[in-house]
């Protein structure tokens, strides 16, 4: 196992024996699993969803269900291959009928996101949706820029990670487009721009 495997799967056990979450049991009574992250160790993209729903607390897999198939659309238009990328959430375990994460859910599961991040060192990190945004601007040096998403998708702010310095594009929650066409098109045209950047 190399390196970055060892790391990342270290992060795995510590997820899986979470039992300080508030969200554990809730895992446990419906035999289902945390979603740690899939993809790429060497990734140039990491994508940061919110939380697993329930086809992903199933299959302990990132974005496999119904948002998951409209990301896999929309990589698919990018010619991004969903195999050089790493997929990952803020909260590692599902909240209860998908609701939104807490705010004391997101403090819980961020440090193992940051470590995660610092291990893949991904020149771009997209965020799908309002939290991972907010989440990931105001951690890393953005808190200024923060903005509503409908302001702040599509575009392309640089900060300096620890590792070096890395794009950060906020872009839409695939879970948006699913009865919306015209949110369809606005994040096909923001996956046009991560395509430039890779
Ligand atoms: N929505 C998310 O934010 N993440 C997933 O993994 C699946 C759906």
């Amino acid at each position: 196992m190399d390196d970055k495997t060892k790391q990342l799967q270290t992060i795995k056990d510590e997820v899986i024996n979470l039992s300080a979450s508030p969200l554990y049991l809730e895992r446990i009574n419906n035999n289902a699993f945390p979603v740690i992250g899939e993809g790429s160790h060497d990734a140039n993209i990491v994508f940061i969803g919110e939380a697993p729903g329930q086809n992903e607390a199933k299959t302990g897999r990132p974005f496999v269900g119904r948002s998951g198939k409209f990301l896999d659309e929309l990589l698919a238009f990018a010619e991004i291959p969903r195999d050089s990328v790493y997929i990952t959430n803020i909260v590692k375990d599902r909240p209860p009928k998908n609701r939104d994460p807490l705010p004391n859910e997101i403090e819980l599961y961020a440090p193992f996101l940051d470590r995660q991040l610092e291990i893949i060192k991904p020149k771009v990190i997209a965020t799908l949706g309002r939290f991972s945004m907010q989440y990931i601007m105001e951690r890393y040096g953005l808190d200024k820029e923060v903005d509503v998403i409908s302001k702040l998708h599509g575009r392309v702010f640089e900060t300096n990670m620890p590792y070096g310095k890395v794009k950060i594009v906020p872009l839409y929650h695939p879970a948006v487009a699913i009865y919306n066409q015209a949110s369809k098109e606005t994040l096909k045209e923001d996956f046009k721009v991560l395509k430039t950047l890779i």
